[in-house]
């Protein structure tokens, strides 16, 4: 890209993450940070807690990028090698750290636990670098300048990584580089497919400017589109906003919301500007339609509550389904969810409430019920809706669009 953003590498280092024991969470978080400060991150790269493959990941690297970031490999065992081979890649040796001693012997008083050699070797670190203290653990963080090129070791410990990215690493790298802005803006659109949205916006994607870049983050039956514009100039900021509102107009009619939101989040909003509340009685998700809701900070202004029912004792129980409605119906049915939605909304006394019913697979499908097919129920005063949803695929995937789908069918309730 023919910006001016400093360039980054990620790597992460640990056999862990090579054989998908460990996801790396890390370098996700990392290039999020980065790219709120504008550092663009042109590779992420996870090697084995190997000699070779580190050396060989920071050659490569700093042949294409001014900042590395590194984690992982700073344990007390003898598997993290990524302290010595730093030392020696920046032709250093060990010395002892004043300040990390002193926080390795703090941690372990507190811990009420006695200190043996391997714990005190932590706190050694290469002559050559800067040493960035951890205030969440024991392995200090270390900073490299090499031929113009900044490398930034850290723990794989993400809560003792993040700690220090925030509190040295972001600044300092801000400090070093005054790097030219990165800006996003993104929005949600819902019932319309990846491609038809392609189609209808096709137009405006070619005359996109070159420093404005679209992306397309399909999920869940939900598109979100994402406009970034790099770059250092002035104008880029009001031109992206321009493009954007140019972009919200196309898809106005699909449109969930134009802020880098979820679906939780832009019901939570609608709920608390209003007043308003809601209830959940679910079957076939398990209480993860709850989850989500609650997932959000805040939420106890306009989430009551609710009820798994799973069974069909339990939607008699705790909603009042009437027998003769399961026998009649089934249990995933209209009638069924209405019923649900209707009587968790009488006994709560919420101003809406959201029921679910479905089968999820991989069994339990019959020819007029095939697994993946999902009833919605909603109900506010004086008004109820019912949604029905044929969903295709495995258990955990259904699940999570009947949540997300729910969640959008009542998000448009609640705006009739
Ligand atoms: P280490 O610094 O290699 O001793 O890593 C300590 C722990 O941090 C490992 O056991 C992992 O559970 C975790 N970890 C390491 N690398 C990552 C990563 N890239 N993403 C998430 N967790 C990680
Ligand atoms: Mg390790």
């Amino acid at each position: 890209m023919d910006t001016r953003n400093t360039v980054a590498s990620i790597i992460t280092i640990g056999d862990e993450l090579l054989i998908g024991q460990t996801v790396d969470t890390n370098s996700a978080w990392m290039a999020q940070e980065l790219n709120a400060i504008g550092v663009w991150v042109h590779r992420r790269v996870s090697v084995g807690d190997d000699r070779d493959a580190i050396w060989q990941a920071l050659d490569e690297e700093s042949k294409h990028a001014r900042v590395i970031l590194i984690t992982g490999g700073l344990g007390p065992t003898a598997d993290d090698i990524t302290k010595p081979l730093l030392c020696q890649y920046f032709g250093g040796r060990m010395v002892v750290d004043e300040g990390a001693l002193a926080n390795v012997r703090h941690i372990f008083q507190m811990l009420n636990r006695p200190l043996i050699e391997r714990n005190l070797k932590q706190a050694e670190v290469p002559d050559v670098c800067t040493v960035i203290q951890n205030r969440r653990g024991t392995a200090p963080g270390m900073w490299f300048e090499k031929e113009g090129v900044v490398f930034v070791s850290m723990p794989g410990v993400p809560h003792e990584m993040k700690g220090m990215m925030k509190g040295y690493v972001i600044p300092a790298l801000q400090d070093r580089f005054r790097p030219a802005p990165i800006l996003h803006r993104t929005l949600l659109t819902a019932g319309i497919g990846e491609s038809f949205l392609a189609e209808r916006i096709k137009e405006f994607e070619s005359t996109l400017p070159r420093n404005i870049k679209l992306a397309y983050l399909p999920s869940y039956g939900m598109v979100k589109l994402r406009l970034t514009g790099r770059g250092d100039d002035p104008r880029m900021e009001a031109e992206l906003q321009a493009e954007f509102d140019m972009l919200r107009q196309l898809v106005e009619d699909v449109l969930v919301t134009d802020e880098d939101k979820g679906i939780p989040q832009v019901v939570g909003e609608i709920l608390s500007s209003r007043g308003q509340t809601l209830s959940t009685i679910e079957s076939c998700t398990g209480g993860y339609i709850g989850h989500l809701i609650t997932s959000v900070p805040g939420s106890s202004r306009y989430y009551l509550g609710g009820a798994v029912a799973y069974s069909n004792t339990l939607k008699m129980a705790l909603a009042g389904v009437r027998p003769d409605t399961l026998s009649a119906h089934g249990a995933v049915s209209r009638e069924t969810v209405l019923e649900m939605a209707n009587g968790i909304r009488d006994r709560t006394g919420s101003d809406f409430a959201i029921a679910t019913s479905g089968i999820m697979g991989p069994d339990g499908g019959t020819p007029d019920k095939p697994v993946g097919t999902v009833w919605v129920g909603l109900a506010a005063a004086g008004r109820e809706a019912a949604s029905h949803f044929q969903f295709r695929f495995d258990r955990q995937r259904n699940t999570e669009l009947a949540a997300t789908h729910g969640l959008n069918a009542l998000r448009k309730f609640i705006l009739v």
